[in-house]
Order: structure tokens, then C-alpha cells, then sequence
């Protein structure tokens, strides 16, 4: 089934398609100039040394695991409140993600809980910028200083955004964005990883193409294998739209910026509805509009509206469940009450459609069959 009006909608136009035909008329498909064109663009955009695309933004995480030495029996400090991604990384290399939980307004880590995760077996601080906030991403920069680990910044959901005018992704030893298709950005699936250290950027190359050997951001002979790489690497084709999105990225965030500011002024008067909280000092890319129902919901209230707004056309989602409640992590041992802000914030939030193109109509008609919705849920509960 097909919503009328979606949660999320790529924003392809005349641009891209032109750009990814002259790479399919090309006939290079792989590992070319393309590539090379889409990492510069991320680079400079990021004010970073390099950039290293790649497969997927779950591909450059688990890379930089790698890339940084982690592994059993090391511990990586990390939000319960996120897509799943930003946490597997850590298991898929043997470490213990450790949680911590989140400040209510940002919905990011609370800082001072994660100096108090702090152990001598902490490798780095995973950071995420929910839903495009960077909120914090200079404090936790400094705790990883004061321990002398690393910060690792899952940028994946905050391409174009900017904090005290700093751009998202310049915040780690080492940033990664992800371009699926309800990213600011897409290339259909695929990835990049950021940095300004050199060992880390060759590392990845190596990583993603085989563990063939790179020095200096040259690859060495196709033949030589130095580890155990992957195939993580990004095609020409995918490259050439990411190229030409990089180009509309400024336009790309202009949109999103009238939609969130438009959603604000409608939903501003309706009571029951706490919309994102945005500091003064951020400029936000927007990668979705989440907002939270007052605590007079329940969570079965909650996933009732989001039924509700699925049988009136309206695409909804609850954004995000609690990684650690996941059936596999409960296995870990992580359970229902250890991270009482995040579950709590979990249970009634809801993401409504956001996509560049989205119309004030659309808007209106989202907003009043939410409140609808929530007023049904309301009468019921009497
Ligand atoms: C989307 C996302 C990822 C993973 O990106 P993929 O490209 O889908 O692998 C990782 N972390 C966060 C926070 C994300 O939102």
C-alpha cells in the first residue's frame, strides 16, 4: 500500500538523470573520476581532509570500527535512541555498545552521562545527530579529548546542517553520511566517511575495496590484498547522483526548511503536540519532521493515530524504537527501564511526511487529520 501523501519522497530531477546517463554512456561503472568528484564535493562541503565514499552509511561505520582498532572486549559509548545501524557497527566488530541516555529537548546523548560511561575500556564516543541535530557534538568532542579516545560522529541523518556555523560531520576524529532514499541526499543506497587524519582515510580506502593496499590515497597493486577488506565500494552510477544532489544540496535544504517551518506554524496551536526543539545555534537540514504526543498518550494511543493517519492516505511512523528493546539486544542482557528518557520519549513520538516537495495543502491535510486522529483517541479514553 501506497499513502497518498508518503512519509519520505527523493527529490530526483532533470539534473540526475542527465548526470547518470552520461556515466552509463561512459562505460565505466566502477572505481573512476566520478567518484573521486562526489568525495571532493563532501569534502569541501564538510571542510574535511577526505572524504572515502562508500556502500552504504552502515558500511562507513562498520569501517571505521576497523579503521580505529576496535574490537573485543573494547567499549563504545552510544544513544539507545537511533536506527539500529549506529549500534550494530559496534557489535559487528565484537565490541559492547554502551548506552546512555538522552537529553529530552535535543534527544541527543546527554553529555554528563556519557562522561560517567566513561571506563578504561572505552575506545570512542558513537555520537548521532538525531534527526539532523547537533546538539552537544562540541562537548562530547571534548570528553573524548579529556579521555584521549575517539569520537566517532554518525552524521547520517544531518547532512547541510551547521552548529555555531561549523558544518555536521566536522565534529569527530571521523564523521559518516548515508544517502538511502529518505536521506537530505540519496544515491539509492550508499555512503561516505569523512576525516582529517590520513591513516584513518587510507584504512577505509583499503576497507571498502578488498583490503588492496592504500598509501596516501593511492591503491596499490590490484593483486596484493594487505587485510581483510570488503566490498564496500560505491559505483560510478550511484557517484553521478550523488554529484549532481550535492549540486541542489543548498536548495535541498531550503525546501526542507519550508516544510519544517511550515509544519511549526500549523501544529503550534495544537495542544497535545511537542514539537523539535531547535537551539539558536543550530541550522538544521531537517532529515525528518518527529513529533511527540503529550504524556497523556500511551504508546498504544500513539501506534492507534499513526493506524489512523495510514487509513486516511497520510504516511506516519513511530521514529524511533529503543535499539536496546530490540529482541537481539535484549539477549545482551538490556532491558525495559534502563534508559527511562529514551523509552519514555520513544513510546509517543511519531514522524510525520517530509519530503522537499511537500505543499502547504498537503501540510493542512496532514495536520488536521492528525489532529483528528488524536482527538478520536482522546473522546475514547473519555
Ligand atoms: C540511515 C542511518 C544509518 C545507516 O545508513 P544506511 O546508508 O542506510 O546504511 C546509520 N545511522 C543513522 C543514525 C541513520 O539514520
Amino acid at each position: 500500500m501506497v499513502d497518498e501523501i508518503p512519509l519520505s519522497e527523493p527529490d530526483i530531477t532533470d539534473l540526475e538523470v542527465a548526470m547518470v546517463e552520461r556515466v552509463l554512456r561512459s562505460k565505466r561503472l566502477s572505481i573512476g573520476p566520478v567518484n573521486e568528484q562526489f568525495e571532493k564535493t563532501v569534502a569541501a562541503r564538510t571542510g574535511r581532509g577526505h572524504a572515502v565514499s562508500c556502500s552504504s552509511g552502515t558500511a562507513g561505520l562498520h569501517m571505521l570500527m576497523l579503521a580505529m582498532g576496535i574490537g573485543p572486549g573494547d567499549e563504545v559509548v552510544t544513544t539507545p535512541f537511533s536506527f539500529i545501524a549506529s549500534s550494530n557497527c559496534i557489535l559487528y566488530v565484537g565490541a559492547k555498545p554502551v548506552f546512555v541516555d538522552i537529553c529530552p529537548k535535543s534527544l541527543n546523548m546527554d553529555p554528563q552521562r556519557v562522561e560517567d560511561a566513561i571506563t578504561p575500556r572505552t575506545k570512542a564516543i558513537l555520537a548521532v545527530e538525531t534527526f539532523g541535530n547537533p546538539a552537544f557534538m562540541p562537548d562530547y568532542r571534548a570528553i573524548a579529548a579529556r579521555h584521549e579516545i575517539r569520537m566517532i560522529e554518525d552524521s547520517c541523518e544531518g547532512l547541510g546542517g551547521k552548529y555555531r556555523g561549523k558544518p555536521v560531520g566536522s565534529f569527530g576524529h571521523a564523521g559518516v553520511f548515508g544517502f538511502y532514499p529518505n536521506k537530505q541526499i540519496t544515491t539509492g543506497e550508499g555512503g561516505m566517511i569523512v576525516t582529517d587524519d590520513d591513516r584513518i582515510a587510507d584504512l577505509c580506502r583499503s576497507y571498502r575495496n578488498q583490503g588492496r593496499g592504500v598509501m596516501g590515497g593511492v591503491t596499490g597493486s590490484w593483486l596484493a590484498h594487505d587485510r581483510l577488506g570488503y566490498n564496500y565500494r560505491l559505483s560510478e552510477i550511484q557517484a553521478a547522483l550523488g554529484v549532481a544532489q550535492m549540486r541542489r544540496l543548498d536548495e535541498i535544504v531550503e525546501q526542507r526548511q519550508r516544510v519544517a517551518r511550515l509544519y511549526m506554524e500549523q501544529l503550534l496551536d495544537l495542544p497535545d503536540i511537542i514539537l523539535p526543539t531547535v537551539d539558536h545555534d543550530t541550522f538544521m537540514s531537517w532529515f525528518v519532521f518527529v513529533v511527540r504526543l503529550s504524556d497523556r498518550f500511551s504508546q498504544d494511543e500513539r501506534d492507534r493515530i499513526i493506524e489512523g493517519l495510514h487509513r486516511h492516505d497520510v504516511g506516519a511512523a513511530p521514529y524511533f524504537p529503543c535499539i536496546h528493546l530490540q529482541p537481539f539486544y535484549r539477549e545482551l542482557g538490556f532491558k525495559e527501564g534502563m534508559f527511562p528518557v529514551a523509552e519514555s520519549v520513544s513510546r509517543r513520538t511519531l514522524a510525520l511526511p517530509f519530503f522537499n516537495r511537500l505543499t502547504e495543502k498537503n501540510i493542512e491535510f496532514v495536520v488536521q487529520t492528525l489532529s483528528l486522529m488524536m482527538s478520536r483517541e482522546g473522546l475514547k479514553r473519555g
